[in-house]
């Protein structure tokens, strides 16, 4: 198997101020192009999306669009409710990818009614073949290769660099060349996390920074492997997730006619102009680090 294209995406995740920071200080030593899927706006959210090369996405959190109607019968509306508020901080975003990868059917109406040209919420963990695709809707789906709390459970403390990038994908790319999307959260990057039981162990104390900082994992884990990936991954090898989806889209036209469907029957909400939010004021957002990646 050739070189792979790779691309580094970060879950934001309601991540302290302090690990979105350190995030953006480490992507600001490497010059290589990430996505960053927003659950928030803050001003350390916007320092980590002025990196140079930085992508902006969103991370839309449905499941807070659940209410108390067992019928569901306004669901709907409560998830474009979520999705118009991230993007009116976020109107450039075109990317998404749902927190805890939730998804149903009914969701690609919302999306094609919102501009947005790809998902990437398909979790193939380490599957060789991982390509982007359309699916049946016209949206252009790049899969996830490796996720990190994934990682920490499949492999039970290992982190070589040879796990997750085998030493035989060196050498000339076929075409197309295997699509590799690893998603990283900043918690993860921050605690180094090796262990997910320790990680929920320190979950309530890090807000804290100090403690923070006394939970951090000091062999090797997830922020040991980032780096490594980092190094090992020319710049010229690397590419936001929108590259990815656009090339896809340019070399695989779509055939269906179902944005023409939605436009006949008019089953696409409208978008609803949201005044701006003011940083902090997010109200899909959890408290910090109060939610499993
Ligand atoms: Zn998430």
């Amino acid at each position: 198997m050739g070189s792979p294209r790779i691309c580094f995406s970060f879950d934001i995740d309601w991540a302290p101020e302090f690990m979105i920071d350190e995030l953006a200080a480490l992507m600001s030593e490497h010059a290589r192009p990430f996505t960053v899927f927003c659950t928030h706006d803050s001003p350390a959210t916007r320092r980590l999306l002025a990196v140079p090369g930085c992508e902006t996405a969103l991370h839309p959190n449905f499941l807070a669009a659940f209410g108390s109607d067992p019928s569901g019968a306004d669901l709907h509306q409560r998830e474009a409710d979520v999705l118009d508020r991230l993007m009116a901080s976020f109107p450039d975003a075109r990317g998404v990818r749902n927190h805890a990868l939730y998804y149903h059917s009914r969701l690609l109406a919302l999306f094609h009614g919102r501009g947005v040209e790809y998902l990437s919420n398909d979790l193939r963990f380490l599957a060789a073949d991982t390509q982007p695709y359309r699916d049946w809707s016209g949206l252009v789906r790049v899969p996830i290769y490796w996720e990190d709390d994934v990682h920490c459970v499949y492999f039970d403390g290992r982190f070589e660099l040879d796990v997750v990038l085998p030493p035989e994908s060196v050498g000339p790319a076929p075409a197309p060349a295997p699509l590799r999307v690893f998603n990283f959260h900043p918690v993860h990057v921050f605690l180094n996390t090796c262990d997910l039981s320790a990680y929920q162990r320190a979950k309530p104390h890090l807000h804290d920074r100090a403690r923070a900082e006394h939970a951090r994992h000091p062999g090797a884990g997830v922020a040991t492997l980032l780096r490594a990936l980092l190094a090992a991954t020319p710049a010229a090898q690397c590419a936001s997730v929108a590259d990815v989806a656009r090339d896809h889209a340019a070399a695989a036209p779509y055939r269906g006619r179902y944005p023409a469907y939605l436009a006949r029957t008019g089953a696409v909400a409208s978008p609803v102009e949201q005044p701006k939010q003011a940083a902090g004021d997010t109200p899909d957002a959890a408290p910090p680090t109060s939610e499993d990646p």
